[in-house]
């Protein structure tokens, strides 16, 4: 099978009421849905766009359906990659292939493109050189400098990176005119963790039983993503039993599943170090 470079979406469905809680980072890239519709409100003025934004924050708290919401809001494509696959699949071809995909994405301008763990590229140059340097991971990360500095003013293409590593970052990309905004994405507190189970209960079939702040009480430290999978390990627990609706019990097991599945994966972490 070919591998994929990237995906590219036309049409994008997640929206800004899909991203619970967020709303300092949903005010900042509510500026580049902005940036993306009206161009001209802001080049009329004599200002530039900015070209770049980086999304930080621990995994799981929804970098990437920040970034889909921020296509999906302005209505434009969505270009996206992740690094780790690129460095991994495309060896002695990482820099060709984002020359492509700038291509293509200016092609279709005003759009956006998404690059998921932009550490797996961007690590600082020249600190990598116990597995004898990495020549390509380089030249990848030279390329994407050169592609974000050529832009033009006739092109609107935006480049939404995410990363949890902000502090190994080669200095290079927060250069003006590059990533140059920092957004923050951080782990939901209590409010934001029930309105995050707000939406993933949605769709589930709930016995009465269930109390949406109770949930968000019982799940400190849970990323989105953690939310999201306990409402469907709940789903499936009930089913399994054979039940009618989703009980408070059967997220209260999924709770203690993902807690010690998190446990263990800290120890062998720790046993490692
Ligand atoms: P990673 O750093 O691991 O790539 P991420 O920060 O990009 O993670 P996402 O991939 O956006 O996280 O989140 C994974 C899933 O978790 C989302 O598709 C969504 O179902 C759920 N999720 C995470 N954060 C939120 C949120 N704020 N509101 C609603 N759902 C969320």
């Amino acid at each position: 099978s070919k591998a994929k470079l990237f995906d590219e979406k036309q049409k994008v469905k997640v929206s800004f009421k899909d991203v619970a809680g967020l709303v300092g980072a949903k005010e900042e890239v509510q500026e580049i849905v902005d940036f993306l519709k009206s161009p001209e409100k802001y080049t009329n003025l004599g200002g530039k766009i900015p070209k770049g934004a980086l999304l930080v924050g621990p995994p799981g708290t929804g970098k990437t359906l920040l970034a889909k919401a921020v296509a999906g809001e302005a209505g434009v494509p969505f270009f996206s990659l992740s690094g780790s696959d690129f460095v991994e699949m495309f060896v002695g071809v990482g820099a060709s292939r984002v020359r492509d995909l700038f291509k293509q994405a200016a092609q279709k301008s005003p759009s956006i493109i998404f690059i998921d763990e932009i550490d797996a590229i961007g690590r600082a140059r020249g600190k990598n050189n116990m597995t004898g340097g990495n020549d390509e991971r380089e030249n990848t990360l030279n390329q994407l400098l050169t592609e974000m500095d050529g832009f033009g003013t006739d092109v609107n293409v935006i480049v939404i990176a995410a990363t949890n590593r902000a502090d190994v970052l080669d200095k290079a990309l927060m250069r003006a005119g590059r990533f140059d905004r920092q957004i923050y994405v951080d782990l939901p507190d209590l409010n934001e963790r029930s309105a995050i189970f707000n939406v993933h209960l949605k769709p589930l079939k709930l016995g009465n039983d269930v109390k949406i702040d109770f949930l968000a009480q019982q799940t400190p430290g849970f990323s989105g993503a953690d939310i999201a999978n306990l409402c469907n390990e709940a789903a499936l627990m009930a089913a399994r039993k054979g039940k009618e609706s989703i009980e408070n019990e059967d997220f209260l097991d999924s709770v203690d599943r993902i807690v010690g599945g998190l446990e263990k994966k800290n120890k062998i972490i720790s046993v490692k170090e």
